[in-house]
């Protein structure tokens, strides 16, 4: 969040460019006191620190006009030119110099009327390859229909695209029918046995579960935080275009980033671990398939004592096609059953890579 503070309002300086008496005050010297000639608005610049010459209650109400006629700057409230007696132009507003800004504590680069020209140049510069740009646009925007074979690449490209991906799609998908005969059977059932251990584990000590014990604590690093570490200040100066500039002090909170510690606990908590797995295996449709048979350690609930785990069943029918190649699919118990040895069956395989579809089966 920026906070603004207002630091008061002084006078632009002028210099004459007739009698050359130099630093007039662009509110107050509306003409030279020298020679009597009217000030000319785009001379205007910026006075050092030391030169400033402060507004009291000063009522801005906006930029000067800028006469068609003589060029002097007059008062917006002013219906005809002070200098000439022109009427006033609505468009014509004087040209104000850019904000400029210094570091808190800092003085600000010194300005002058070579300066002002500087930025006025700079400005019309702008002003006109503005305008070339838009004319260019316009003119490229009229003679686009006549310039047609410039797209006419790209759609070459595009549709060159289109194909190949068609291709790709084709040859993932595409699936042709071959017979299989069906080689043998075979089956995997698996149990995991879990251990009663004791674990050590580490958490914040907030979060350390109850049944913890053996409990050592740490204070360690848990993240950082942003801490406000006072602020960066610059002072703006703002051309008002009326003969006066405002000066507004601009500060930005800064920032530093802070360790945050907080407690970490490490302890020992007794867990049910997996510990190993058992496994009963087959290879044919003659033998039933079985659990392995646990022979578990006592059963009660203390350090060392064993549980049965999850089961886990895995049924593969083994298929050998025309050419030799042999593959697996898994299928539940009750369609593993289904196959018989010998057995031979119509099925889909991949276009591209052979692979047996265990789905279409
Ligand atoms: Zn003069
Ligand atoms: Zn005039």
């Amino acid at each position: 969040m920026t906070r603004r503070r207002d630091l008061g309002t002084y006078q632009m300086l002028w210099d004459c460019a007739y009698c050359d008496t130099k630093k007039l005050l662009a509110l107050d010297h509306r003409h030279c006191p020298g020679c009597g000639s009217p000030q000319d608005p785009e001379r205007r610049y910026f006075p050092s620190d030391e030169e400033k010459v402060a507004v009291e209650d000063h009522q801005f109400v906006g930029a000067d006009w800028q006469c068609a006629a003589c060029e002097s700057p007059n008062a917006t409230g002013a219906e005809f030119c002070v200098n000439c007696g022109a009427g006033k132009d609505e468009e014509a507003s004087v040209m104000q110099r850019a904000e400029r800004s210094a570091a808190a504590g800092e003085a600000f680069a010194e300005d002058s009327v070579d300066q002002a020209k500087e930025e006025v140049r700079a400005h019309r510069r702008a002003e006109r390859e503005a305008r070339q740009a838009e004319y260019e646009a316009r003119r490229a925007a009229a003679g686009g229909k006549a310039v047609k074979g410039k797209g006419g690449g790209k759609s070459k490209v595009l549709l060159i695209l289109g194909v190949v991906v068609i291709a790709i799609l084709f040859l993932m998908f595409w699936k042709k029918s071959a017979t299989v005969t069906v080689d043998g059977h075979s089956w995997t059932r698996a149990i995991n046995v879990e251990q009663f251990q004791s674990v050590q584990a580490s958490e914040w000590c907030d979060a350390m579960p109850s049944d913890a014990y053996r409990v050592t604590q740490r204070r360690e690093r848990s993240g950082t935080r942003r801490v406000q570490d006072g602020e960066t200040c610059r002072t703006v100066q703002q051309d008002q275009g009326d003969g006066t500039f405002k000066e507004v002090e601009e500060c930005q909170p800064r920032y530093r980033e802070e360790a945050v510690y907080d407690q970490k606990c490490y302890f020992n908590v007794d867990r049910w671990v997996e510990a190993r797995t058992e496994t009963a295996s087959g290879a044919s449709l003659a033998e039933t398939p079985q659990w392995p048979a646990l022979r578990l350690q006592q059963t009660s609930r203390r350090l060392g004592a064993e549980r049965e785990g999850e089961r886990s069943e895995r049924y593969v029918v083994t298929f050998r096609t025309d050419g030799g190649e042999t593959h697996d699919c898994a299928f539940s118990e009750a369609k593993w059953r289904s196959f018989s040895v010998g057995q031979t069956l119509e099925v889909k395989v991949g276009g591209v890579t052979g692979n047996l579809r265990c789905g279409s089966l």
